[in-house]
């Protein structure tokens, strides 16, 4: 059986370390630390990320403001907001929640937001400190990798580490974090024009997946007892379940797993840890602030 990495229990220790320094914190008389979430418009996993977050702040002790927008918000109404929280001294940081609806400019979001309260590294400031491997606020979900595997003690140092994905939030920032000199991978970076893809995949020690594909991974594409990483997660239909879907990630774990040596599960891996991630840059904001 391979190794189950489990990224809930992992992303609970994380909390409960976090919730005891808040505690230290609080019993200094020091303030909580806080952070704040900015969405627009009714998608369905955009909002239930947002409750979470708010459930996860309240569970280890943070302030956590959500200011939430239609989707026909002007958008002079977000990047007033965004101006608000910048200068708001009791919020030590924000995320904006993707999607945007379409009459709001990314572009023009991100250059309103402050690199020092940017919590999801949208800022090319942040992005710029990352690929130059100085001190910034890493993307979450990479940063949760990065987490999973020094926290299951999977050294990657000489390791060929094999990412499916390109995105800006998730396969470049954390091709970038891989190839630092505290990980020490070989990192190739697949695609979807990548050519020849199974073979590629098939060299990895180390495999991350995320493509947005559900259950596109089969073990034709895994290496023997490698170790293997899914990003990826949906809801897909399944009249067998009570509520009519279950949740996959993009990689066919019950084969994958049979042949690979270390996997994360969907639910309970890399999901997990985003959100333990994004307490751990609000604390590392908070500590900077104070
Ligand atoms: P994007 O859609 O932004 O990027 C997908 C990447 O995968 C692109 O680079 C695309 O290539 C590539 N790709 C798509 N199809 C294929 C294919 N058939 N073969 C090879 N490469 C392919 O996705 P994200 O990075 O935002 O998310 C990826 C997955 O991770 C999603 O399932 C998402 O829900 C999940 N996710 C999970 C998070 C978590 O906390 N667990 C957080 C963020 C994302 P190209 O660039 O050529 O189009």
């Amino acid at each position: 059986m391979p190794n189950i990495i489990d990224g809930k229990a992992i992303a609970s220790t994380i909390k409960t370390e976090i919730a005891t320094e808040v505690k230290s914190l609080l019993d200094q008389g020091k303030p909580a630390p806080h952070l704040a979430v900015v969405i627009a418009g009714e998608d369905g996993a955009a909002l239930s990320y947002v409750n979470s977050i708010e459930k996860q702040c309240k569970g280890v002790g943070y302030i956590c403001s959500a200011y939430k927008f239609p989707a026909n918000v002007p958008e002079k109404d977000i990047l007033a907001t965004i101006d608000f929280l910048n200068s708001d001294d009791e919020v030590d940081g924000y995320i904006i929640q993707m999607p945007l609806p379409k009459q709001v400019s990314i572009d023009k979001v991100v250059a309103h937001v402050d690199p020092r309260k940017d919590m999801d590294c949208f800022h090319p400031v942040n992005m710029g400190n990352l690929l130059l491997g100085k001190d910034c606020y890493a993307p979450a979900t990479p940063h949760g990798v990065m987490e999973l595997l020094r926290r299951s003690n999977i050294d990657t140092t000489g390791k060929e580490c094999v990412i499916l994905g390109r995105s800006n939030i998730v396969g470049k920032p954390l091709s970038m974090m891989l190839l630092h000199k505290d990980a020490n991978a070989t990192v190739t970076v697949c695609h979807s024009r990548t050519k020849n893809l199974k073979r590629v995949c098939s060299r990895a020690d180390i495999l991350i997946v995320a493509i947005g594909q559900p259950e596109m991974i089969t073990a034709d594409y895994v290496k023997e007892k490698a170790t293997v990483i899914d990003v990826g997660i949906h809801r897909i239909p399944d009249p067998a379940q009570p509520n009519g879907y279950r949740v996959c990630g993009d990689v066919k774990f019950d084969e994958v797993s049979k042949k690979c040596e270390a996997i994360t599960p969907v639910p309970g891996g890399v999901g997990a840890m985003t959100m333990a991630c994004l307490l751990q840059n609000t604390m590392k904001a908070y500590k900077s602030r104070q």
